[in-house]
């Protein structure tokens, strides 16, 4: 076996058994939550965690004096990157290596030189996304076969329910079996920029590059998202309108979406005067925990409704500047 492949074996390894210890597939199951919580279990491994302003840095692991560390990340960077960022140093952590200066941060199938890179690598993403609830995420969506975890657009909507990126998600199909090493690593060469051009209506161009495009379904129904401000939320719902039935997004809570784009089109594949309804909003507000809902009913008798689909969503984004203080 290569000094690359065991590296690879001895980052998923710790990362199993931190999952173990701290009981994080229960924990995942009690709070119906799709996202591992990596600042939380650094945090319970009592390993101080900073956000900072670095440059030219994503993060590092300081090793001073015997067991002394503290995990550094960048708060310049987004949600997705600060965690994978703080994962790959919490594998520095546990696989006792010395301290780390991380500028670049990759799968574990990217050719590094050095293996205590690739180990952290491998941990950070089997420590994200491992197999059982890459499982349990694609079962929920109605993804859970072959032919629809090929397709990248579906693998790209699977990364943003994990909280993991594009890549790492490639990467973690391939580790576990779900799809062969060659069709998993010809899908990670996809840009995900354009994926999320495709889901776009032409013309529309979304306020930021970096941001991410939710394609929600009704799968996504009383689920929580991990969403980031200026990310945009795709939302295709068969509507009656010629009955005087419309979607209309509830804004009696604090509003953290504005509407970006409306429009409604016949729709052929449906007998009746059925019509699409193609909305998009984009996260306009920062918070820790807020309700996006959304009622298919007349509008002149909101009592009379066909239909709701509702989220919760953080859309909190990346962490500011500071030390980590426990998670909510
Ligand atoms: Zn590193």
């Amino acid at each position: 076996m290569s000094l690359q492949s065991q590296a690879i074996l001895a980052g998923v390894d710790a990362a199993t058994t931190v999952h173990r210890m701290l009981r994080t597939e229960e924990s995942a199951v009690e709070r119906s939550s799709p996202y591992i919580d990596v600042f939380g279990a650094i945090d319970e491994l009592a390993v101080p965690l900073y956000f900072a302003p670095l440059d030219n840095l994503l993060g590092a692991c300081i090793r001073e004096h015997g067991p002394a560390v503290g995990i550094v990340v960048t708060s310049r960077r987004r949600l997705h990157i600060q965690r994978f960022t703080a994962a790959h140093e919490l594998g520095h952590f546990v696989l006792e290596h010395e301290g780390s200066l991380d500028r670049e941060i990759l799968t574990p199938w990217s050719s590094r030189k050095d293996p205590r890179e690739t180990a952290a690598d491998s941990f950070a993403a089997e420590f994200l996304i491992p197999n059982w609830l890459l499982t349990m995420v694609a079962q929920q969506h109605a993804w859970w076969d072959s032919s629809r975890l090929s397709d990248p657009g579906t693998v790209y909507q699977l990364s943003l329910r994990l909280g993991a990126s594009y890549s790492a998600t490639c990467w973690a199909l391939g580790a576990h079996s779900i799809l062969p090493v060659p069709t998993a690593a010809e899908l990670s060469k996809v840009p995900p920029r354009k994926l999320k051009k495709e889901l776009l209506p032409s013309g529309f161009e979304p306020p930021h590059g970096w941001a991410d495009v939710w394609k929600i379904t009704d799968r996504d129904h009383g689920r929580k998202i991990m969403a980031s401000p200026e990310d945009i939320l795709v939302l295709d719902l068969a509507e009656s309108a010629a009955a005087g039935y419309l979607w209309e997004v509830d804004d009696s809570n604090v509003p953290v979406v504005r509407i970006v784009h409306d429009h409604s089109a016949i729709d052929f594949d449906r007998i009746g005067a059925a019509t699409r309804r193609h909305l998009l909003l984009e996260i306009s507000e920062r918070s820790p925990d807020s309700r996006i809902a959304l009622r298919h009913h007349r509008a002149f008798d909101k009592s009379d409704s066909l239909g709701s689909l509702s989220l919760i969503a953080c859309t909190s984004g990346a962490h500011p500047e500071g030390e980590f203080r426990g998670s909510n």
